[in-house]
């Protein structure tokens, strides 16, 4: 029972009792056996919904109340916020919260007094390399999600972070939640934890395969299905709609969730009351009031007919209002990829996978989904409390696929994750992170921290770890970021690159592009040098692009920055024009090219541009240091002009402006189309806005009073006021 839990704080227990928790599920209680609420720890591989995010609650507020801290790390960004709202249900017993997102090369340092804080596996990682004293008092460590370990991307980050933090304090507790995975058993050996492993779940989950009219289910039943001419998961979505249930459809693209959403809303349409389109109505205007894209234009129609798409393409404000309307009902169906199945708590009565095979670009060619993928979209079906079962479906196209996906999924238990520790990009990042921020002093050290990895727990290929790290250890050498005698130092560029979060590749490329310019470099040579590092995920080059791209790369040659790969080197050719089509992207970005056009011209969405742009500006923000680092450090010192190129294209892409506008657009809510409107109407700087007849601004802010007076107040006037003020027709024909 949870009255009877024991070493929480006061107020707790009947906290959870006011929400509906009484009595603990069974993995719970068996946590609670371990110890969880002792300090023990554990790793809990349970299905989705089952109660984990209980058990971390658990563990972080006794080892709170005992005087300690702990530290919750997310698997996305997008998480982080929403975790802590969570948590913040415990401020009123006196427990701080804090979520650090941001940038990447702060301490962080006010999180000192949070007793619970919310972080990303790539910020924890950071925070440490910048030397966030607190990490010293952390009790408790909760690692979300860990069967991400597997994932060549992130997996190393976290899997040497928690090795990092076990390293600092022995006796950390360490909560690793995941979902249900074949080698559960190796996670909990590598962190010294015991295992609750279990395949409990608190509404049942009834699989299938729908294969024509029939749907066939685990259990042996079959129903049938009423679908004349309607497509599989249209009819799927409307048999649930008949038994006022929500679907989830996972798809396998951003396009294919576009498109299936708008089909999906002529089904919708039918089933909703009055009051429910209403209310769709105005989430509609919401929606439109993000951002006035083609993507938000779609999905405010589809929204209005009770059908919504979601992937990671979307601007995160959209993404929020699709999850909130769904939870409340009013949209009954969203088509979506597989991220939304990571962690956003969205259940909904019936899944349905209709693509199990996705794309793969190293293959060039389908391939199918992992079972724990799938098996973690099939966790998200059923509502506890709200719908009498969860039901997961499958669509078979044929009759021997209808026995290939039971088999293939539906009885198939998941696979074991694989640390991708191993890596060569993995250990160079790490490699010197661990040497930077005095976690190994010589090689034998290294070697001996690299063993508390799970790398090193589940490989028994002796001396694969030490030769790749042989490698890397002189790579880091020879480009100057690390001194090797008797011991390993870093560098003072060394501890740079670590500080700001860098892969030491894409230093070393920044750093010799930088050497290699001559006079001024150009913001397209800028942009190319840093799309072109390993830390830039660069746009995929579509057919017809090669021969655009090479033009262009010919036409602009004098631009870039080092030297252009001959076409004859196939692969480093390539790579330099998506480098060249991604910087394009950051140009037409920075010289004002609406969102649309450019969303329209790549074949992205919004979401996309926005993390191109952050990318782009974090990386030029590292090589403005870089370069200061280099003007320190070296004998012949790059010219001035150097850094302030690279400070003046960063502004520029950050605010997505031509030069003359840099000092506008930094002004609180004035942008790129406002500043560019106050601009045409001869309002060229804050000094210009500060003095400016106040009907001219308002008529170049065409008329928007609020937002007027907002900007009059952001840019420091003393009388932001409009009373009486009228706008100036002439500006105002000028801004439309
Ligand atoms: P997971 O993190 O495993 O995906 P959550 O922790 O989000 O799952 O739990 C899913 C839902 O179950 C939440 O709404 C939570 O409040 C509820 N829940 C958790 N434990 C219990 C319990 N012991 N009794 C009743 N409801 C519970």
């Amino acid at each position: 029972n949870v009255a009877d839990l024991t070493g929480l704080p006061d107020g707790v227990p009947e906290h959870f009792q006011s929400q509906g928790i009484e009595e603990l599920y069974p993995p719970q209680a068996e946590a609670v056996e371990a110890g969880i609420t002792d300090g023990e720890s554990i790793v809990a591989s349970i299905p989705t919904a089952s109660g984990k995010t209980f058990i971390a609650e658990l563990a972080m507020l006794s080892s709170v109340a005992r005087g300690g801290k702990a530290l919750y790390i997310v698997p996305l960004r997008a998480l982080a916020s929403e975790k802590k709202e969570e948590f913040e249900e415990f401020e009123q017993y006196g427990i701080s919260v804090g979520v650090s997102t941001g940038n990447y090369d702060s301490d962080g340092d006010w999180l000192a007094t949070k007793d619970i804080i919310v972080a990303t596996s790539e910020k924890v990682d950071s925070l440490v390399r910048n030397g966030a004293k607190w990490v010293d008092d952390l009790s408790c460590v909760v690692a979300d999600e860990v069967h991400l370990v597997n994932d060549a991307h992130r997996g190393p980050t976290l899997e040497v972070t928690l090795a990092k933090l076990r390293r600092v304090n022995p006796n950390l507790q360490t909560v690793a939640l995941s979902a249900t995975v074949g080698n559960a058993d190796e996670m909990a050996e590598w962190l010294d934890a015991t295992l609750v492993d279990s395949s409990w779940r608190p509404i049942d989950l009834r699989k299938g395969v729908l294969y024509g009219q029939a749907l066939h289910f685990d259990d042996g039943t079959q129903q049938e299905l009423q679908r004349g001419k309607q497509k599989e998961t249209a009819a799927l979505v409307e048999d649930t709609l008949g038994d006022e249930g929500s679907s989830l459809v996972f798809v396998n693209s951003r396009r294919n969730a576009e498109a299936a959403a708008k089909r999906l809303a002529d089904v919708t349409k039918g089933y909703l009351t009055d009051e429910e389109r209403r209310k769709l109505r105005d989430v509609g205007d919401e929606i439109r009031d993000v951002s006035d894209t083609e993507t938000s234009e779609d999905l405010a129609n589809a929204v209005e007919k009770g059908s919504a798409f979601h992937h990671a393409g979307l601007a995160s404000e959209h993404r929020s209002i699709v999850e909130d309307v769904f939870r409340d009902r009013l949209v009954k169906v969203i088509s979506a990829t597989p991220t939304l199945a990571a962690g956003v708590n969205t259940p909904s009565r019936r899944v349905i996978v209709r693509d199990w095979r996705r794309y793969d670009g190293d293959i060039g060619g389908m391939q199918p989904l992992d079972v724990l993928e799938i098996h973690q979209m099939f966790g998200r079906a059923g509502r506890p409390g709200l719908d009498p079962y969860g039901e997961a479906v499958l669509i078979a196209k044929s009759h021997e696929e209808l026995q290939e996906l039971f088999d293939q999924y539906v009885w198939a238990d998941p696979e074991a994750v694989h640390s991708k520790l191993a890596a060569e990009p993995a250990l160079r990042t790490h490699i010197l992170a661990t040497v930077a921020s005095g976690f190994a002093g010589t090689e034998e050290e290294l070697l001996d921290f690299l063993e508390r990895t799970l790398y090193a727990t589940q490989t028994d290929e002796t001396g694969r770890l030490e030769t790749v790290t042989q490698r890397v250890l002189d790579y880091l050498e020879r480009n100057g970021f690390l001194e090797r005698d008797d011991r390993l130092r870093a560098t003072g560029l060394g501890h740079r690159v670590s500080q700001l979060y860098l892969d030491p590749m894409s230093a070393a490329e920044i750093i010799d592009g930088l050497r290699a310019a001559e006079d001024d470099p150009t913001a397209l040579g800028l942009y190319h040098l840093v799309s072109r590092t390993p830390d830039m995920y660069q746009l995929y080059l579509r057919s017809g692009d090669r021969e655009r791209y090479t033009e262009i790369a010919y036409e602009r040659e004098p631009e870039f920055l080092g030297p252009m790969p001959s076409e004859f080197e196939d692969h480093a050719f390539e790579d330099w024009l998506s480098a060249l089509k991604t910087a394009r992207l950051l140009e037409d970005w920075a010289s004002e090219l609406d969102e649309d056009r450019i969303t329209e011209r790549y074949a992205i969405g919004p979401g996309d541009i926005r993390g191109k742009v952050d990318t782009a500006e974090w990386l030029l923000n590292a090589a403005e240091r870089l370069a200061s680092e280099l003007q320190r450090s070296d004998e012949e010192s790059l010219p001035p002009a150097t850094t302030t190129a690279v400070r003046e294209a960063r502004k520029r892409v950050e605010y997505g402006v031509e030069e003359e506008l840099l000092d506008l657009a930094g002004v609180r809510n004035v942008g790129r189309k406002r500043a560019r409107r106050l601009y045409a109407a001869g309002i060229e700087s804050r000094a210009d806005l500060r003095e400016a007849d106040k009907s001219v601004v308002l008529g170049a802010l065409r008329g928007r009073r609020k937002t007027t007076e907002t900007i009059l107040e952001n840019v420091g006037r003393k009388d932001p006021s409009l009373d009486g003020v009228e706008a100036d027709a002439e500006a105002k024909a000028s801004a439309t």
